[in-house]
């Protein structure tokens, strides 16, 4: 019996986490975790859970879906770490920007893999600077792109950067589908990171013509568009990536989060002759040692394959829908998605707290927003069955029917 089989056998393991896993904020949720299997976590009481959050955007297949979880297997038994990224010709990595870049524009035919979000925002960011020689970067107000002191830079909420200051310089900030913050961008702008639909700001959707106009005043500028897909990719809203709705095509493109179905990777991706400046002036432009695990490659190809085979993606919207309908209530304000990327926005006399607290002790984990306390996210495995949805929604509902 292991050290852990023991301690788990004979108490919970909340004390021990409390005293020596560091902590982000006073209320830990504190759910024991069992097992996980399609939308659902077990705690260690056996009581099921369902993950109407998925992990915070990542498991878009569910939990351990058996063909990740093989391809996890096969290729940790094959070889796991080799060396640093770039170095060796590893299959995983190859094949996965292969099947990546097949779908999206052709202009994006090049991939840096990294371990996560924050990761991805940094090679960006660097990638930006390195291509037009210029240093300012401009993000939106409400925005999140990670932890990380290049991604926090990119935040406007001093609220939760000010205790890390100094951050990088030259960053400026415009306001999310504003037509005129768009003359902000000039030709001292090396890049716009944007989200194509903002997650943390309460899935906001930006007005017609709005990113068209911002993919023209790059042009014009000089500035490069990067798109930051990490939460909207992967199929959440029902395309592959979200910049897909609108017929834009971004210079540089970051996924993360659900690419790897529940393992690390992060990635950014853009042209050939863009990426290749890392390869000189300097040498070892951008340098990683984890980036493109070969393990967690195979996961993303077995994700990215199964979510293309069995067609997930087309049914995010169908599915969304089906939410919608069955969520008609007087305490809702109201729903905004793209895809199975939700919002719900209670009416504003209803204790978000509350109605929280009740989904979680009704066995549903949803999620709150950054930067919209009045609405709860929904954004569950896109494998989500229709019964599955229904069951959902009718838990919800009876929450919502008790709360005072
Ligand atoms: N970008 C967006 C839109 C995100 O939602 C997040 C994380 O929530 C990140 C970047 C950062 O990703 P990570 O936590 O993997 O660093």
């Amino acid at each position: 019996m292991s050290v852990f089989d023991e301690l788990r056998g004979m108490t919970s393991l909340r004390p021990l986490f409390l005293r020596h896993v560091a902590q982000t904020g006073p209320e830990p949720f504190l759910l024991e975790v069992d097992h996980a299997s399609g939308i659902y976590i077990y705690d260690v009481k056996g009581m099921p859970y369902v993950d109407l959050n998925s992990g915070y955007c990542v498991s878009v297949l569910g939990h351990c879906h058996p063909r990740v979880v093989a391809a996890v297997q096969n290729q940790a038994a094959t070889y796991m770490h080799t060396t640093v990224y770039g170095e060796h010709i590893q299959s995983p990595q190859v094949l996965l920007a292969k099947k990546l870049t097949e779908q999206l524009d052709s202009s994006l035919d090049c991939v840096f893999f990294v371990n996560s979000g924050a990761e991805a925002v940094e090679g960006a960011m660097k990638l930006a600077k390195r291509v037009t020689g210029r240093h300012e970067i401009i993000a939106c107000h409400h925005a999140y792109h990670g932890s990380t002191q290049g991604a926090d830079s990119l935040r406007s909420d001093i609220d939760y950067t000010s205790a890390f200051m100094p951050l990088l310089p030259g960053i400026r900030n415009i306001h999310f589908s504003s037509f005129d913050d768009l003359d902000l961008i000039n030709e001292a702008t090396a890049a716009v990171l944007i989200e194509p639909i903002q997650g943390e700001a309460g899935v906001r959707i930006a007005d017609p013509g709005y990113l068209q106009a911002l993919r023209k005043r790059c042009d014009e500028t000089g500035a490069l568009l990067m798109f930051d897909e990490i939460q909207t990719g992967m199929g959440r809203t029902g395309r592959f990536c979200a910049h897909q709705h609108d017929n834009i095509v971004p210079d540089v493109l970051l996924l993360a989060k659900s690419l790897g179905g529940g393992m690390p990777i992060g990635a950014f991706i853009s042209r050939k002759t863009y990426l290749n400046q890392f390869t000189h002036n300097p040498v070892l432009g951008h340098l990683t040692t984890f980036g493109g695990h070969p393990v967690s490659c195979a996961a993303a190809l077995a994700t990215l394959e199964e979510l293309l085979e069995k067609d997930f993606i087309s049914k995010a919207e169908l599915h969304a829908q089906r939410f919608i309908s069955r969520l008609q209530h007087p305490k809702i304000r109201e729903i905004r998605n793209v895809g199975l990327m939700m919002a719900v926005e209670l009416q504003h006399d209803i204790s978000l707290a509350d109605f929280m607290h009740h989904a979680l002790d009704h066995g549903i984990l949803t999620d709150w927003f950054l930067f919209d306390k009045r609405s709860f996210r929904i954004a569950p495995p896109l494998i989500i069955t229709e019964e599955e949805i229904d069951f959902v929604c009718d838990r919800l509902i009876d929450i919502l029917d008790r709360l005072g």
